[in-house]
């Protein structure tokens, strides 16, 4: 998550900082490096539970699921023949 995540207040990038506590914080960039900018720090453990809890959300209906399941099946036939073929080229 550190430098794909942008602070609310100015967009700085946010950043992840160990503490003396062992506890890891997020925190704008902008901020420690003395820019404009007043957002607080938080714990990381608190966003990850929140995205945790947000990716909970995600259900991939049956159908999409089953089509994903033959796409990669398929990959993984063409994958095979692909190295079968490299197989006898290379003992010829
Ligand atoms: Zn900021």
């Amino acid at each position: 998550m550190s430098g794909i995540t942008h602070c609310a207040r100015c967009r700085g990038k946010l950043h992840i900082y160990g503490s003396a506590d062992g506890k890891r914080r997020f925190i704008c960039y902008n901020r420690t490096h003395g820019k404009e900018c007043r957002q607080g720090s938080a714990f990381l453990s608190i966003y990850e539970e929140q995205i945790e809890r947000y990716l909970e959300t995600f259900h991939i209906p049956a159908d999409p699921q089953e089509q994903l399941l033959a796409m990669h099946r398929k990959a993984q036939t063409s994958f095979d023949d692909a190295m079968a073929q490299r197989s006898r080229i290379e003992t010829r």
